[in-house]
């Protein structure tokens, strides 16, 4: 069960969890709270986003404006892409946010779409009640430009965005080779800006209010999971450290945690003074990613979760570049016969070769995540790993085999909410009832 909870230092309107985030918001509402208003026009919000130097929140945490910049300069006819489909297990803030805040979103693609001066717009997505969500809030209020729904398969690398713009081209969601990026090159040719949609949340909220565009962003949605405990979806500025983090939690004595889903690797205990910001946490040879954060637990073994990540990512390779299906699967191999206490005496020598050698030699991220992987756990956790090599800890000698699906976090589902033609947004099969627990411990 995933629950909300709804942080006490950031009242709404300037936060993308919103006051009700346990029902999906109307058209009526989100007007009320003062959207889709024309206060301040495409100029303008392009000047607020460049000063308060709003970053995406898909992962890469690129400077908003500057991407928006480079897709209208680029010439054509630009096409606006919403990408909410979040292949990291443990994050769920996408689907819940397109779920629950279908109109912020595509307040956010029209303006990036009056920035850049695009033609049509994309919400892409895997999740079917997202889809229903946001079908229901383009008919309840009609866009500025043509915006079409594309669905896809739920995959690790179907978020990346050259496969957003090949799948939206009617091929697979599976990533290409960069050059051309998308912003020169993507859907139909032309011009393409592919933006997280919590980026494109935060557009819309900077135009809404302006005078709260540094507090909009400095502020990010963080899915936290991990500790035997029930997964926690929140709203923190940048800069609490991630210890506080731990507390809010209920794991104060946190052994570490697995950073941006699986893309920041892993970080030991000390690590937890680091700030959440995404410069510091690089500084520290980690990364903030999509915002999701999974503790460790005080008895909970480090190799276990690197093998758990990696038998995952191993899982999701599209298997289109040699190195990444070899690769991946021999740091899954090696890190799952560590778990079990089965490695041979070379498995470190081997697991910091592929962590040097590894990186920036597939089409996309997950190689690289990979290689992360076994880079931080022998860089966090020295101990840990040498006694795994002669023999598993207790802890692992009881648990299955590792196979990534210990990982995942459950979306929130919030209530249906009426919508123009009073039908209810329908729920999926797999979603689950949303606990709201207002305030922090
Ligand atoms: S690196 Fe792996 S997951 Fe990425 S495109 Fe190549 S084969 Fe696919």
């Amino acid at each position: 069960m995933t629950a909300i909870r709804l942080p006490t230092a950031l009242p709404p309107p300037g936060t993308v969890l919103g006051a009700a985030p346990h029902r999906t918001e109307d058209s009526a509402a989100y007007r009320d709270g003062g959207g889709y208003g024309t206060a301040t026009g495409p100029r303008e919000l392009l000047a607020h986003l460049t000063a308060s130097g709003l970053r995406g929140r898909g992962g890469a945490a690129f400077p908003a404006a500057v991407k928006l910049r480079s897709v209208r300069d680029a010439g054509g006819s630009p096409v606006v892409v919403a990408n909410g489909e979040e292949g990291e297990p443990g994050s769920a803030k996408d689907r819940w946010l397109l779920r629950a805040r279908p109109h912020l979103v595509l307040d956010g693609l029209a303006r990036a779409a009056a920035v850049t001066g695009a033609v049509r717009g994309y919400v892409y997505l895997s999740d079917p009640v997202a889809g229903a969500s946001v079908r229901a809030a383009l008919a309840e209020h009609p866009p500025p430009l043509p915006v079409e729904v594309v669905e896809t398969g739920h995959a690790y690398v179907a978020g990346e965005e050259t496969a957003v713009v090949r799948r939206i081209d009617g091929g697979p969601a599976l990533p290409t080779a960069k050059p051309p990026r998308p912003y020169e090159r993507g859907v139909g040719g032309a011009p393409t800006l592919v933006s997280n949609v919590e980026t494109l949340a935060r557009i819309a909220l900077t135009a809404a209010r302006p005078r709260l565009r540094d507090a909009v962003a400095r502020t990010t949605l963080v899915t936290l999971s991990g500790a035997g405990a029930p997964p926690v979806l929140t709203e923190v500025p940048y800069g609490t450290p991630l210890r506080a983090l731990a507390r809010r939690y209920g794991t104060p004595d946190a052994a570490g945690a697995l950073m941006g889903g699986l893309f920041g690797g892993l970080v030991g205990a000390g690590a937890l003074d680091l700030p959440l910001e995404p410069d510091a946490l690089a500084a520290a040879g980690t990364a903030l990613g999509c915002g999701a954060v999974r503790f460790l637990g005080p008895r909970e073994c480090p190799v276990a979760a690197a093998a758990d990540a990696a038998a995952h990512l191993a899982a999701e390779s599209a298997r289109q570049c040699g190195v990444c299906v070899t690769g991946t699967a021999a740091v899954a191999g090696a890190l799952g016969a560590l778990a079990a206490g089965t490695a041979g005496p070379d498995t470190a020598q081997s697991l910091l070769r592929w962590a040097r050698g590894l990186p920036g030699r597939g089409a996309c991220g997950l190689l690289d995540a990979a290689a992360g992987l076994a880079g931080s756990l022998l860089r966090a956790f020295p101990g840990p790993v040498r006694a795994h090599l002669t023999a598993p800890c207790p802890g692992c000698a009881q648990t299955a085999p590792p196979d990534g699906r210990r990982l995942a976090v459950a979306v929130p589902e919030p209530a249906a909410a009426p919508h123009a033609d009073g039908a209810p947004v329908p729920a999926g099969p797999t979603d689950i009832p949303l606990p709201l627990l207002k305030g922090t411990p």
